[in-house]
């Protein structure tokens, strides 16, 4: 049973939608992220499922409750936003007991429940600490508390870390993954930020222009993105012009200055027109390491740069431009400007996509 179900969810203001025609089944315990650019929608979705902006139609679901019409404090949901929003005039201990003293709840349940809501966030110890003592991510962490402490079915987040320099970030990701995962609390996490998307998510939602385009888990959007706007939303791709020659189930082939190559095929590619056939640099093998199955062209090295543990290259094969990139190993082999290599791919690898 899912924990969250969105049904036609449309938001639309004056002339446009800032959402359109979601229709979204979160299971219970699920980290899903809504990823997309600024403006494509996320912030207004979440609002919804919050119960902080009406639908203009659609329908809210959470558990088998149809919350559309609830103010958000009867929908047990905690929601946390990129300006972690602490008192300054309270101490981390009374900002984290406010939700529950607005329960009602007794004193020493609240002192208890602190306590453990401290503990939960690492910052056994804090509670009579003020904002000014702490650092961005420890008050990102009392705001995270604050939402927790009220035990709610399902945590919302939105952008929760952007306002954090990369460092951190990057340590906070892995963090709030962690506790997610501990606490096994349903979850729907904002961003626009593909590498947060991809580590901390059971599953994405790409947005694009108030929709959902594609729905997956992180390796299904990073190795079979269905339109070249996910493609070139999520990590670096070679983009390829190419035409289509025949198609054959999930396949096709298609001429790629002058050879035959066998690529995996989206939907709409069909025979006879021009597509779009990607290729991640890291899957663009050179020399000796192109194997007996993978497809084979000539090209000839523009450049090679030294990146540390990643070797890149640029490649022309016919008029257009390859790049490869290569781990940096011990013994590997290393191609020179102005040669013409062996270069190839796994036909797996390889997606072509309607232009
Ligand atoms: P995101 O969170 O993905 O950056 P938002 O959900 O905040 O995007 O906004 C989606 C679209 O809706 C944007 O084009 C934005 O300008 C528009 N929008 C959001 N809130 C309002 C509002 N209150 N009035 C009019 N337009 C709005
Ligand atoms: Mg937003």
């Amino acid at each position: 049973m899912s924990d969250i179900r969105l049904v036609n969810l449309t938001k639309t203001y004056g002339e446009g939608n800032a959402v359109s025609e979601i229709n979204l089944n979160i299971g219970e315990g699920e980290f899903f992220s809504l990823l997309g650019p600024s403006g494509c929608g996320k912030s207004t979705t979440l609002r919804m499922v919050a119960g902080f902006i009406k639908p203009s139609s659609g329908r809210i679901l959470i558990g088998s409750d149809d919350v559309t019409g609830l103010p958000p404090e009867k929908r047990d949901i905690g929601i946390v936003f990129q300006n972690y929003a602490i008192f300054p005039h309270m101490n981390v201990a009374e900002n984290i007991a406010f939700g529950l003293k607005l329960r009602k709840r007794g004193r020493e349940e609240i002192a208890r429940r602190v306590t453990e809501a401290l503990k939960q966030v690492g910052l056994a110890g804090y509670g009579e600490r003020y904002q000014r003592q702490l650092s961005g991510g420890e008050q990102q962490r009392v705001a995270l508390a604050r939402v927790l402490v009220t035990e709610p079915r399902i945590l919302l987040l939105d952008e929760p870390l952007s306002a954090l320099d990369k460092g951190l970030r990057e340590e906070m990701k892995f963090w709030i993954k962690d506790l997610q995962k501990k606490l096994g609390i349903t979850t729907v996490y904002v961003t626009h930020d593909q590498d947060e998307a991809l580590t901390m998510s059971d599953r994405i939602g790409v947005m694009q222009k108030s929709r959902i385009i594609q729905i997956g888990t992180p390796q299904e959007i990073y190795e079979r993105p269905k339109t070249l706007f996910v493609t070139s939303f999520i990590g670096h791709s070679n983009i390829l012009d190419v035409t289509v020659r025949g198609r054959h189930g999930d396949d096709v082939t298609v001429d790629l200055a002058g050879r035959e190559l066998r690529a995996r095929a989206a939907d709409g590619v069909a025979p006879g027109g021009a597509a779009k056939l990607v290729v991640r640099p890291e899957n663009v093998l050179l020399g000796g390491a192109v194997g007996e199955r993978d497809m084979r062209l000539d090209a000839t090295v523009l450049s090679e740069t030294y990146q540390g543990a990643i070797v890149r290259y640029r490649l022309q094969v016919g008029a257009q431009e390859i790049v490869a990139e290569r781990q940096n190993q011990a013994h590997v082999e290393r191609f020179a400007p102005g040669t013409v290599v062996t270069i190839g791919w796994d036909p797996e690898w390889s997606e072509a996509l309607v232009a």
